[in-house]
């Protein structure tokens, strides 16, 4: 590890103002996914700033009914509110579907949202990866893909978006909060993170020296009921091969209202608005499920490895469905 100055701050602005100051630097939060890539050299900042004494640690409602969840917020405690396990399960199940409880304990919302890709080309720095150094080449387009993605790839990149939490928040339609030297804005979840293009390092839309403040869930009364189905090579402690993300809103065996969304198996966490559309309207049956599982994963364009990712998923959004659904 090379390096590195430390500074801790106490205040939004005082955190702001040290990134544009100082363009190397990164925010320091849970630390789980940052040190480690600094060990293996993929990270060099010059100066790491701690924001965990900042004022973004708490879970609340606001006035219009939206829950504000602080960008600070762990994990485990996220996963285990009440009101999320009540009013949003399939947060809730995403979150412990992830990593293991001592690392849930210290991973935080903001940087759960800001995790880079676990594609093995990305953290072998023997090996040519855009995302690492744009421009040097994707290892994993015909090397070994099997863990890499179906959707969004490009001729630059094909590695997927390895957050469970951010799968779920796609499915809520999540606001991020963002604070940054111009002032504050949101940002839909669906526009966080990016695709990657020809532009495989700039992964999401936050700009320089800009500060995840909080993540907004709006207002969604059929979330309560919705789930989270992850499929992976071993029980815990591993990232999703495949994911599913469901609400759905049914009445009288007929579907009014559906989110979808997939991990495991895109480039960005895969929101399927084709497939939340074709289910409305229609009757809550596991032949108009395995359609829509179908339409969803239509675009897919599997690699020598990875192929098996095609079925499978379609099968984690069937199941994920039929359960929500009250069929299984
Ligand atoms: C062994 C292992 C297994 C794992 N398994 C899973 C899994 O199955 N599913 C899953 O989803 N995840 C998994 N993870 C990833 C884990 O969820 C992430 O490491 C964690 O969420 C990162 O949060 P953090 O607070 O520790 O971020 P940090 O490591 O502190 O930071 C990560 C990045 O986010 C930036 N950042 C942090 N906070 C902010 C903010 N407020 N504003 C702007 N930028 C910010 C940092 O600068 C850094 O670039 C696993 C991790 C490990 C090590």
């Amino acid at each position: 590890m090379e390096a590195f100055a430390y500074r801790e701050v106490q205040a939004n602005r005082s955190a702001i103002e040290a990134l544009a100051t100082e363009p190397q630097a990164r925010f320091l939060a849970g630390g789980t996914n940052l040190v480690d890539l600094m060990k293996m050299g993929i990270e060099r900042p010059k100066t790491l700033v701690n924001i965990n004494s900042l004022p973004l640690q708490s879970i609340t409602v606001l006035p219009n009914g939206v829950l504000r969840i602080g960008a600070l917020v762990r994990n485990s405690d996220l996963a285990y509110d009440e009101r999320i396990r009540a009013s949003y399960p399939v947060l809730s199940e995403a979150l412990l579907s992830g990593a293991s409880p001592q690392l849930r304990n210290m991973a935080t919302v903001g940087g759960n949202l800001m995790q880079r890709t676990r594609c093995p080309y990305f953290y072998d720095v023997a090996f040519a990866c855009n995302k690492r150094n744009n421009g040097s080449g994707c290892s994993a387009l015909e090397g070994f893909n099997r863990g890499n993605a179906i959707l969004g790839g490009s001729d630059h990149c094909i590695s997927t978006h390895p957050s469970d939490m951010c799968v779920a928040l796609a499915a809520l339609d999540a606001i991020v909060q963002v604070e940054g030297p111009k002032g504050e804005r949101s940002i839909r979840i669906q526009d966080f993170h990016l695709l990657p293009e020809d532009h495989p390092q700039k992964e999401t839309d936050l700009g320089p020296a800009e500060l995840i403040t909080a993540v907004d869930l709006p207002n969604l009364p059929f979330a309560a009921k919705s789930h989270y189905v992850k499929v992976r090579d071993r029980a815990s402690y591993e990232f999703a091969l495949t994911s599913a993300a469901v609400a759905l809103d049914i009445m009288d065996g007929t579907v009014r209202a559906a989110r979808i969304a997939l991990g495991g198996v895109g480039t960005k966490p895969w929101r399927s608005t084709v497939a939340e559309q074709l289910l409305m309207g229609k009757p809550a049956s596991e032949a108009q499920y395995k359609t829509a599982a179908n339409v969803a994963l239509q675009d897919a364009q599997p690699r020598k490895y990875n192929s098996f990712k095609v079925e499978l998923a379609k099968r984690t959004l069937i199941r994920a469905l039929l359960t929500v659904g009250g069929m299984v």
